[in-house]
């Protein structure tokens, strides 16, 4: 299993942290390892000073595809998800100022937090879905599906054309505005629409 990751895929997001607007989605991997296993706690690595918590939308490829054409992307995912890019930022900082691959500031253990899967079916519009996350009761970030510079099915028509698609990969669909630092003992919480997806304590 793979996790395909998308950079930069919210105008807002862009603006915080002063990025230039692509002219293609930004991809980058996380190993199967940077999941962090189901009700297991968050531990800050010690090799970074500020976690950041991205919440993203997550879809869950069910077969084998590549080169796959937008219009038939929403016959490879059956499951709409949510979870944190946990992200070492100024770890990526540094990275991205030579120029080097993000993988030890975005794959590292447990930076993937993947909550629950509903079927998509239950939704209206892929594309317009609320979600949150909230640290310690309060919304850090709010965003919504249809503020997306690529929707879900370009996404995974884009990822197709350089990875081949398997059952079980999962798309983490980029981060809204509102990024921020965790510290130990908070607690944050993401909803999709009205809907509790995952809970995560941070531990230091
Ligand atoms: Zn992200």
């Amino acid at each position: 299993m793979k996790i395909i990751c998308i950079g930069r895929n919210y105008t807002e997001h862009i603006e915080e942290l002063s990025n230039e607007r692509p002219t293609d989605p930004i991809v980058f991997i996380k190993p199967d390892s940077a999941v962090l296993p189901k009700e297991q706690d968050f531990y800050i690595p010690e090799f970074t000073n500020a976690v950041h918590y991205e919440v993203e939308v997550l879809v869950k490829i069910k077969k084998v595809g590549k080169h796959i054409a937008s219009q038939f992307a929403p016959s490879y995912y059956d499951e709409v998800g949510l979870g944190i890019d946990f992200t070492a930022r100024d770890v990526q900082s540094q990275l991205k100022e030579k120029g080097l691959p993000w993988e030890k500031a975005k794959g590292f253990d447990g930076s993937a937090v993947i909550g629950k899967w509903l079927p998509k079916a239950k939704f209206e519009d892929i594309n317009e879905l609320s979600f949150e996350l909230r640290k310690n009761g309060e919304t850090v970030q709010k965003g919504n599906t249809k503020l997306m510079l690529w929707k879900i099915d370009e996404l995974i028509s884009y990822v197709s054309k350089f990875f081949m698609l398997k059952k079980g990969d999962i798309i983490f669909t980029g981060t809204p505005a509102g990024v921020g630092k965790i510290s130990t003992n908070d607690y944050l919480s993401g909803i999709l629409e009205d809907e509790e997806m995952f809970t995560v304590k941070i531990k230091g």
